[in-house]
């Protein structure tokens, strides 16, 4: 492991936040760390929203605040500004979820086009992304993972879905933005990832412009990004890949389990860090054609990043590695990798409040569920809160 150790620099870590920001975050995950406070949390912001109780303002001011940019993307500008002061870069996450139909598809389509506009002109957000079933309903991508049959009304519905995306990737390349395609869950991701594989031909041609989404606590990825490789080098196009760890491990575990088949997901934490780590050497080692942009919060994994790099003799701003985490988390290494010169980027979840909130119960539970990640903001906010007193 390297010796440098970086991430525990928390003047570094935490220099954009006033020291009642500081307490907001700290009183904010102490209460996320309370499992059934977060259950019955979610049951009753999810009643109130839907009795349209006004309490808007008391969740912008607490959760919405500190995971999202704002409402709009302008409302996000000064959390973006800032950011980049410091060297981290921002990719606009429109985080609407649940929509089902093709009047709001084509919306969310036209919000990540003006996103990419938006991204042309301004240096601190050189990537856009977006969510494949924010442009179609998974149960359309899901009977087309199946191989089942479309209808000609579904028909038309896909290739609505495929027009999207090359809408999408084509402004990408016009405007030299990056776009990342987020990947879901796996009984959908099949007629998601040939899409992408696609839009990769088609627009990867001189470098990385589209990236698909490589969730590593599948078992099958590793072969995946292997013969995705071949096809790319008898095409002769460039490959991106976000490689995460991947969200959705209750429901695929649940889903697999109800219907008998075998979990896609590997079999421990252990496993999963271990796939997760060899799809970055893969990466590392196929530099000529590929790109990678690692979406993680575990520092194990950052660190392995940084000494591949320093290995394969790399600059730390090596144009085709990034390290990614999500807003208002994991500040301690997104602004240290920066300050070191890595290339970092964080997500800027942003949309109207009550369309967020699927967004924000996710980040919730998953701070109650992963195991050691609030326990360790919690430490390094307080490690924080000591330093300045003694200021
Ligand atoms: C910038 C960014 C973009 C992201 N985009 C996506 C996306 O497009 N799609 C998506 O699905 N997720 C996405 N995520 C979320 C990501 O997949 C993880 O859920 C989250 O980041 C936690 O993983 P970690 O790498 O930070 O590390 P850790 O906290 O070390 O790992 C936690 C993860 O390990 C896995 N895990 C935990 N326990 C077990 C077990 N018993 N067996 C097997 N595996 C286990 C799970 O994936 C769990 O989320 C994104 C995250 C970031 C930071």
């Amino acid at each position: 492991m390297n010796t440098d150790l970086i991430f525990d620099n928390t003047e570094i870590a935490f220099s954009l936040k006033t020291d009642s920001e500081l307490e907001r975050a700290y009183f904010l995950f102490k209460m996320i760390s309370i499992e059934p406070l977060v259950r019955i949390g979610t049951v009753a912001t999810n009643f109130a929203i839907k009795a349209h109780l006004p309490i808007e303002g008391l969740i912008r001011s607490t959760v919405f605040d500190h995971f999202c940019g704002g409402v709009n993307e302008e409302d996000c500008l000064s959390v973006i500004d800032k950011m980049y002061d410091k060297g981290v870069s921002s990719v606009l996450d429109y985080s609407v979820e649940g929509k089902e139909n093709e009047k709001e598809f084509d919306s969310a389509k036209d919000k990540i086009l003006k996103i990419i506009d938006f991204a042309k002109e301004l240096n601190a957000i050189p990537i856009a992304v977006f969510k494949p079933t924010g442009f179609g309903r998974l149960s359309l991508y899901e009977k087309i993972t199946k191989g089942d049959k479309l209808t000609v009304k579904e028909q038309s519905e896909w290739e609505n879905v495929v027009n999207r995306f090359d809408a999408v990737c084509r402004k990408a390349k016009a405007n030299d933005v990056a776009v990342l395609i987020d990947a879901e869950e796996s009984w959908m991701q099949g007629a998601a990832d040939s899409l992408v594989t696609q839009m990769m031909e088609k627009y990867n041609t001189e470098k990385p412009i589209v990236y698909n989404t490589l969730q590593m606590y599948r078992h099958d990825r590793l072969d995946f990004l292997k013969v995705e490789h071949k096809k790319a080098k008898i095409g002769k196009y460039f490959l991106g890949y976000k490689l995460v760890r991947g969200a959705y491990m209750e429901k695929e575990n649940e889903r697999a389990e109800e219907k008998g088949y075998k979990s896609p997901i590997c079999k421990s934490k252990a496993l999963t860090d271990e796939n997760f780590n060899a799809g970055l050497r893969y990466i590392l080692d196929n530099l000529d054609c590929m790109s990678v942009f690692a979406g993680t919060h575990n520092e194990d994994s950052s660190y392995l990043l940084m000494n591949l790099m320093k290995e394969k003799g790399l600059l730390n701003n090596d144009p085709r590695i990034w390290f990614g985490q999500l807003y208002g988390m994991s500040d301690h290494i997104s602004f240290n990798l920066a300050n070191k010169g890595y290339n970092v980027a964080k997500y800027i979840p942003f949309g109207p409040v009550k369309d967020v909130m699927p967004y924000l119960i996710r980040r919730a539970e998953e701070n109650t569920s992963v195991a050691g990640q609030t326990g360790r903001e919690l430490a390094l906010l307080t490690k924080e809160k000591k330093r300045r007193k003694t200021l």
